[in-house]
């Protein structure tokens, strides 16, 4: 019997991003999505006889950009492979690819984990390849259909080193990888559409101190052996199939049987992994060089322009908000991890000193995330809009109304799309601050409750509540409750 306390899951991702350009990789056809079927297919993508691929220049810039972005290697010289099997919709019978000689090499991703550590993940390699058609089987029960719009896109498959030890670690990958995507805009990172797809590999095995303190000798370096799940296509999804991968592992391994390498299926709708094919089953691709293609050169001076002309990326930016406006690491990873919630932050702040950078932020990962995030929006079609958000703060900082009348009117801005400023005016919502005024709200809420005065009085001092509620209640909650504070300890100190 075994503890799954001591043992740990060891996971390496395989992901493919679909490249942002306008034409495949090896056809002028356009890539955009969501056409009729078959509408965007050339001859070279349809693989009629005699038709020759022709690399397409942007889609090389974009593999390159992406590996700069990946702190990797980029290989001057690469080749492009067949790589070889047959599927309906794949109609050359292979597949072009890049096997031994692959653009990118050796890279490392930064991912920030819950507990204010960060962690690098090693990229093992980035290599270009076409993506192939699609099988469409639930138009007719006894035909299948095939489309071939999406054959021949550019893919770029990234991999990464078995260096993710948990279900986190890897949900923070795949989220830390495709913000820099989206940062550099090479991939659209929408996992929905398919254009960021993740294939999971994950095997088991004891923990570090556990193997060393009982059998006094470094097994560590093992791996156990691995299975992969292929396609899981939500960042949720990762995390419940390695979750429940590895308990299925664990549960093999306790009651004495073997992992046997295999392929296996996520299965969203149940939650568990399914068998798909065993190690033996496995293809043999018969890789060769493309004898179409010549091998890819590329010349230092292009990657030094790219390397000149990289967006900022999201660790610097998240390096400059810190030095800039002196807010949390915590607070500017979230903010980064998304360039549409940089962006919406900088709308906020720029040009706007007085505006307090840690307010700022607070709202929109605070109130404004858990609004969206309950009615499933993006930020990008948040009903508020930043300087609407922006005008919201300035009013509770001038004291035109107090911090929880400001919640009740960003709700209803969520609500209504109104303004700040009409709200506040409709419904009465600004502040009290005259003291002249909220002295004399107290002193008649003190006149109408001259029983419970002389109660706390008499030691009773958790009444004090009571007051400022009644006061409160007076005001319909305008009251500026410092001043009301004030106030009434004064008059009860009498
Ligand atoms: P293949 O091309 O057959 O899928 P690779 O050796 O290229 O195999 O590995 C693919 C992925 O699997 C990589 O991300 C790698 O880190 C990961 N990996 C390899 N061995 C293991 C293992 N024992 N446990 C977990 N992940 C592994
Ligand atoms: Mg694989």
């Amino acid at each position: 019997m075994t503890n799954l306390k001591d043992w740990e899951t060891v996971i390496g991702l395989e992901v493919h991003a679909q490249i942002i350009s306008k034409s495949k990789l090896f056809s002028s056809a356009s890539t955009n999505f969501g056409s009729e079927p078959n509408t965007q297919v050339s001859l070279v993508d349809a693989a009629m006889p005699g038709m020759l691929p022709v690399i397409n220049k942007d889609c090389i810039e974009q593999a390159i950009k992406t590996g700069v972005g990946l702190n990797a290697k980029i290989n001057k010289f690469s080749v492009f492979d067949r790589k070889n099997y047959f599927y309906p919709d794949l109609p050359q019978g292979y597949q072009i690819s890049q096997f031994s000689q692959p653009i990118v090499g050796e890279g490392y991703i930064e991912i920030d984990l819950k507990d204010g550590s960060s962690k690098k993940i090693g990229i093992t390699r980035l290599h270009l390849e076409q993506d192939a058609g699609k099988s469409v089987h639930d138009i007719e029960p006894s035909k299948s259909y095939i489309d071939l719009n999406r054959s021949g896109i550019a893919l770029m498959e990234i991999v990464s080193e078995p260096d993710i030890r948990s279900s986190e670690e890897a949900q923070e990958y795949v989220k830390k990888l495709r913000s820099i995507l989206r940062y550099i805009g090479t991939c659209d990172g929408n996992m929905e559409e398919g254009s960021l797809r993740c294939d999971v590999n994950i095997s088991i095995r004891k923990k570090k101190f556990q193997s060393r303190s009982l059998l006094g000798e470094n097994i560590l370096s093992e791996l156990g052996t691995r299975c992969e799940i292929k396609n899981v296509n939500s960042i949720k999804s990762i995390g419940q199939a390695i979750d429940y991968e590895f308990r299925r592992q664990f549960d093999v391994i306790n009651s004495g049987n073997e992992i046997i390498q295999e392929t296996r299926l996520f299965d969203e709708k149940k939650g568990e992994t399914r068998p798909m094919r065993s190690k033996e089953e496995a293809h043999d691709y018969r890789y060769f060089p493309d004898p179409d293609l010549p091998p890819l050169e590329i010349d230092e001076e292009w990657i030094d322009k790219i390397k000149k002309n990289l967006p900022e990326l999201p660790d610097i930016k998240k390096e400059n908000l810190i030095n800039q406006y002196k807010i949390s690491s915590y607070d500017a990873a979230i903010l980064v991890s998304d360039k549409s919630n940089v962006e919406f932050f900088d709308k906020i702040i720029t040009g706007n000193k007085k505006r307090n950078a840690k307010n700022v932020v607070n709202w929109i990962i605070g109130e404004l995330f858990a609004l969206l995030n309950k009615n499933n929006l993006d930020i990008k079609d948040s009903p508020i809009k930043a300087e609407e958000l922006g005008e919201l703060i300035d009013y509770i900082e001038d004291q035109t109304i107090s911090g929880k009348i400001a919640k009740n009117v960003f709700d209803e801005m969520f609500k209504t799309k109104k303004r700040p400023k009409d709200i506040i005016e409709k419904k009465g919502l600004k502040q009290i601050t005259d003291t002249g005024e909220i002295e004399s709200l107290i002193d008649k809420v003190l006149n109408n409750n001259k029983d419970k005065v002389d109660e706390y009085k008499s030691g009773k001092e958790k009444l004090f509540g009571f007051f400022v509620g009644q006061v409160m209640q007076e005001t319909k909650g305008t009251a500026n409750p410092g001043i009301v504070n004030e106030i009434l300890k004064k008059k009860l100190a009498n």
